[in-house]
C-alpha cells in the first residue's frame, strides 16, 4: 500500500511537471501578465495577414499582422517583420523607429540582436544611410561573424560605393563560409571585382598593375570577356600590338558569342599589323560557325565597303537580316551601302522583299504581366489569360517611372 503511494506521488509530480513544461512553453510572463503564446499564429490577423503577403497586397498584409501584434506585445520576429513590411513600402523612417524601437529592449539574446541590426541596416541602405548602413552591418557581424546575410549586403554597399578592394575582401570572406557548392559563383565574382581594381588602375596609368588585376581575373574566371578586352587594351598601350591582338583572339575564342566586343579593336591592329586580311578571315570563321551570327556579318560588311565594295557588304547585310530582322544597326547599314551606290532600284527592291518576308513583329504589342509577345494588340493575354495587359511595345532607355516594363529582352 505504502509502496503505490509512493509510486502514484512520483507519477503525480511527473505528470504536474510536465503540465508546467507545456504552460511554461504556452505562456509568457510578461509586464506582469501572462500571455498565450500561440494566441498570435492561432489569429485569424497572423493567418490573414500572411496569406497577404503571398499574394504581394504589403499593406493588407500590414493592417492583418498589427492586428496580431497586438494580441502580444512582446512578439519580436513580428514587430521586425512589420518593420522590414514599412521598409518594402518606402516608409524608410518608420521602419527605422520600428527597428530601433526593439533595440531597446531589454534581455535581447546576441542572437535577436544581430538580426535588429540587420534589419535596420537595410533600412538605412535603403534610405541611403550608407556610413550607418554600414556600421549596423558591421555590428551584426561582430555578434555573429558568419552571417553571410550582413555580408552580402555589406559587398553591395560597398560595390555601390566601388570600393572594389573592400568588396574583394567581403566576397572571399562569403566564398569561405558557403563552401565549394558556392564556389564557381563566389569566383566569377571575384573576377569581376579584380577587373574593377584592374580598371581603376588603368584610369590611374598604372599599365602594369592593371595588366596583373586582369590577369588574375582571367585566372579566376576564363570566361569573363570583360578582363580579356581591358588586357589587350593594357597590351596595346604598352605598345605589344601581338600580345594585344592574341589576347583578344583569346577572347573571342572563350566566348564566341561576345566576339563583336573584340571585332572592332582586331580590324585596327590587324591594320596596324600590315594584315587586314585577317580580319575577313576572322568574320567570316564567326559567320561559318554560327549562322546567326549577324555582328560579324555587319562588321565584315563595313570592311568591304571601306575596301569598295558595296555589292559584297550588301549581299552580307540582307544575309544577316533574314537571320535578325529586327537589328535596327542592319537596317541603317544597308541604306547607307545602297545610297552609296545610288539606290539602284533592283537592289532597292530586294531589301523590301525580304523584309517584308523576315519581319515577324510588325507592330510589337507586349504583355505586362507576362511578357508574352504578339504582332497586334489583343485583349485576352493567350498566355496568362490576364485581360487588357498589352502594351505597345517600345524601346528605349529605362527611367525610374516606366520601371514596369524591363527593357526588352531579345
Ligand atoms: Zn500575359
Amino acid at each position: 500500500m505504502q509502496d503505490y503511494t509512493v509510486l502514484l506521488g512520483i507519477l503525480l509530480a511527473l505528470l504536474l511537471g510536465l503540465a508546467g513544461g507545456k504552460a511554461w512553453e504556452r505562456y509568457k510572463l510578461q509586464e506582469g501578465r501572462w500571455v498565450d503564446r500561440r494566441k498570435i499564429r492561432q489569429s485569424p490577423h497572423f493567418i490573414l495577414g500572411l496569406n497577404h503577403l503571398v499574394s504581394g497586397q504589403v499593406d493588407l498584409a500590414i493592417e492583418d499582422l498589427e492586428k496580431a501584434a497586438r494580441l502580444d506585445p512582446g512578439a519580436l520576429e513580428l514587430r521586425l517583420v512589420l518593420g522590414n513590411l514599412y521598409r518594402e513600402k518606402g516608409q524608410v523612417g518608420r521602419a527605422i523607429h520600428e527597428h530601433q524601437s526593439l533595440l531597446q529592449r531589454p534581455r535581447l539574446s546576441k542572437l535577436e540582436h544581430a538580426n535588429i541590426q540587420l534589419c535596420l541596416g537595410l533600412d538605412y541602405r535603403r534610405g541611403g544611410f550608407v556610413d550607418r548602413a554600414a556600421a549596423a552591418f558591421a555590428e551584426v557581424l561582430k555578434l555573429d561573424p558568419n552571417s553571410e546575410a550582413a555580408l552580402a549586403n555589406l559587398e553591395k554597399l560597398q560595390e555601390d560605393q566601388h570600393q572594389w578592394q573592400e568588396a574583394y575582401v567581403t566576397r572571399q570572406r562569403l566564398a569561405q563560409l558557403a563552401g565549394p557548392p558556392d564556389q564557381p559563383k563566389s569566383q566569377s565574382i571575384l573576377a569581376f571585382l579584380e577587373n574593377e581594381i584592374g580598371l581603376q588602375a588603368l584610369k590611374e596609368g598604372r599599365l602594369d598593375d592593371a595588366a596583373r588585376r586582369f590577369e588574375a581575373a582571367i585566372e579566376a574566371d576564363g570566361t569573363i570577356v570583360t578582363a580579356f578586352i581591358h588586357l589587350g587594351e593594357v597590351r596595346m598601350r604598352q605598345g605589344d600590338v601581338l600580345a594585344a591582338v592574341s589576347t583578344w583572339e583569346r577572347a573571342i575564342d572563350v566566348a564566341p558569342d561576345r566576339a563583336y566586343l573584340a571585332l572592332d579593336r582586331l580590324e585596327r591592329a590587324y591594320k596596324e599589323m600590315q594584315a587586314p586580311g585577317r580580319f575577313a578571315e576572322l568574320c567570316r570563321k564567326l559567320i561559318a560557325a554560327s549562322p546567326r551570327e549577324w555582328r560579324a556579318r555587319l562588321a565584315l560588311a563595313r570592311h568591304l565597303g571601306e575596301q569598295g565594295r558595296p555589292h559584297d557588304a550588301l549581299e552580307l547585310l540582307l544575309e544577316g537580316l533574314e537571320h535578325n530582322p529586327h537589328a535596327l544597326a542592319i537596317h541603317q547599314a544597308i541604306w547607307n551601302t545602297l545610297s552609296v551606290m545610288d539606290l539602284p532600284r533592283p537592289l532597292v527592291a530586294r531589301y523590301i522583299e525580304v523584309t517584308r518576308q523576315s519581319v515577324f513583329y510588325l507592330d510589337p504589342h507586349v504583355c505586362i504581366r507576362c511578357r508574352y509577345r504578339s504582332t497586334e494588340l489583343l485583349w485576352q493575354c493567350p498566355h496568362c489569360h490576364e485581360w487588357n495587359t498589352f502594351v505597345e511595345e517600345r524601346i528605349s532607355p529605362a527611367t525610374d517611372q516606366e520601371a514596369e516594363i524591363p527593357a526588352a529582352v531579345t
